[in-house]
């Protein structure tokens, strides 16, 4: 019943934002209907986040507010600007709405803000470090084209510079938080794209306006209607994006993985690093290197950006590399060193003892009957009992005693400095460690002092052999072999 209702709120909300702005294109210009029509949809967008925000109650209702405070400030600089024009008959520029209107930037950043913040925090260091080095690109190229001329073209006052400075320092600053929402990783559901729809439409307006302004051209009202209905449709977008039932979600913390660096970003980053020696290299054919310090800025800029960005791939390189070094040397289950770990040691130990002229035993476990064990109490309780006894023998063990899952219920431990009765002491201790009474046959092999590491092992692996044929819960020491 809820969602019907809803639902059709949206049908509702839609229909009225098509037939507006059908109608404001036929509206003749510079009317009060023209002006009442333009404001009222900008309102409408307003009220649409007002009622989708009450209904839905998404995550982060904070940044909600914020870009539906950027759309009434928007909105309300039109009506300041007509009372100003028409009733006051003020023409000078730049107006007091300048103010009102400019209020839209700061107010979509904030909210951009708030999304990116609760959707993934300030952690995600990559995504902002791309969404710099974007922006600065960007911005070179918008002072180079538009600010540049602005501020230093002949007999402009002094609040003609400063919004000439301050709207396209809106638009970079815009850009980069919405590079950095896109990339930061999160949900991307219908009302996210919804809502960066509508910030790329409001961005496309600018740039479509800076380029006309660029080439200096006048263009037709048919043109300029198309352009307002432009930015009519970005105000509309994001009031859907809040009427939308997926809003809820779309401030939810991300919970997959960051998104690596794709091909089609690197693309993007290779294009806005490339913006500085581009500009140039323009600037050089032309003959007059105008801009030659913004370049400088910006490319030891980019060049650290870069750097950042290539220190943070290395140091995550450098992550992974470890955990699985880790990963392939530890056993899962246990914690203990797994057999390859345990094997790489051995001709170590071996080397020390042939130094140390001490001995040293291998000795190799077995549970008795765990298959037995698991049958009867489960694969489950198995597993905690191979758990408990590693963390057990563990505790009963020397620093220097090496203790290794072999395999399976397997276990094989190196005692330095141990002789055969000692190690039948040592693995008793052990044997009475382990939990659920439980118990373990064992074979021990006193390294002979010219045996290899493989040798050893099998003397071992053949006396557990013998301890499991003589009736199992005991320690078997293999027979010295005669060194000759
Ligand atoms: P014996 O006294 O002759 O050693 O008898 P046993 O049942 O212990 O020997 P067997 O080699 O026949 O069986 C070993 C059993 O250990 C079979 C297997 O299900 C169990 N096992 C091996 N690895 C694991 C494990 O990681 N977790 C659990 N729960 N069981 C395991
Ligand atoms: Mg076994
Ligand atoms: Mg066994």
């Amino acid at each position: 019943m809820h969602r019907a209702m809803t639902t059709r709120s949206m049908r509702l909300y839609l229909a009225s934002a098509v037939l507006c702005c059908v109608v404001y294109f036929f509206v003749p210009a510079d009317t009060w209907a023209q002006t009442g029509l333009a404001v009222g949809i900008g309102y409408l967008a307003v009220a649409a986040i007002a009622v989708g925000v009450r209904r839905r109650r998404p995550v982060g209702q904070g940044a909600w507010w914020w870009f539906a405070a950027g759309l009434f400030c928007n909105a309300t600089g039109q009506v300041v600007e007509v009372i100003y024009t028409r009733v006051l008959h003020d023409d000078s520029w730049p107006s007091p709405a300048v103010y009102v209107y400019f209020a839209l930037y700061p107010c979509l950043i904030a909210g951009a803000v708030h999304l990116s913040w609760i959707r993934t925090s300030w952690r995600n260091w990559t995504a902002m470090v791309d969404a710099t080095t974007i922006a600065t690109g960007f911005g070179l190229l918008t002072w180079v084209f538009i600010i540049g001329p602005a501020v230093g073209a002949p007999h402009v006052d002094l609040g003609t510079q400063l919004w000439g400075v301050l709207f396209p320092a809106g638009d970079i600053l815009l850009i980069a938080m919405m590079v950095r929402l896109l990339l930061g990783g999160g949900t991307r559901n219908a009302s996210f794209r919804l809502l960066t729809a509508s910030l790329l439409v409001f961005l496309a307006g600018d740039v479509a306006w800076a380029v006309i302004n660029q080439i200096a051209w006048d263009p037709p009202t048919a043109v300029q209607r198309i352009l307002s209905t432009n930015y009519f449709v970005a105000y509309l977008l994001m009031g859907a994006a809040a009427l939308h039932p997926s809003v809820r979600e779309i401030g939810e913390r991300a919970t997959t993985p960051e998104r690596g660096l794709s091909r089609r970003l690197l693309v993007v980053l290779t294009a806005a690093s490339l913006i500085a020696p581009g500009l140039l290299a323009m600037e050089l054919l032309r003959g007059r290197v105008v801009d030659g310090l913004a370049i400088v800025i910006s490319s030891i800029a980019l060049f650290l950006l870069v750097i950042t960005r290539m220190a943070q791939l290395l140091r995550e390189i450098d992550t992974q590399a470890q955990q699985l070094r880790l990963l392939a040397r530890v056993d899962e289950l246990t914690g203990l060193p797994n057999r390859r770990s345990w094997a790489s040691e051995l001709p170590q130990a071996i080397e020390r003892a042939r130094r140390d002229r001490t001995p040293l035993v291998v000795a190799m476990l077995d549970l008795d009957y765990f298959k037995k064990f698991n049958d009867e109490f489960g694969h489950p309780a198995g597993d905690r009992l191979l758990k408990g006894a590693a963390a057990a023998w563990t505790a009963e063990l020397r620093a220097v005693d090496q203790l290794a899952r072999y395999g399976g219920e397997e276990f094989i431990v190196l005692l330095p400095g141990a002789a055969g009765a000692e190690a039948v002491e040592i693995l008793a201790r052990l044997r009475a460690a382990t939990p659920a009474g439980q118990s373990f046959s064992a074979g021990a092999a006193v390294w002979n002092g010219a045996e290899t590491s493989d040798e050893l092992v099998a003397r071992a692996d053949q006396a557990l052999y013998e301890a499991k044929a003589a009736g199992r819960r005991q320690t078997v020491v293999a027979a010295v072999h005669e060194v000759v």
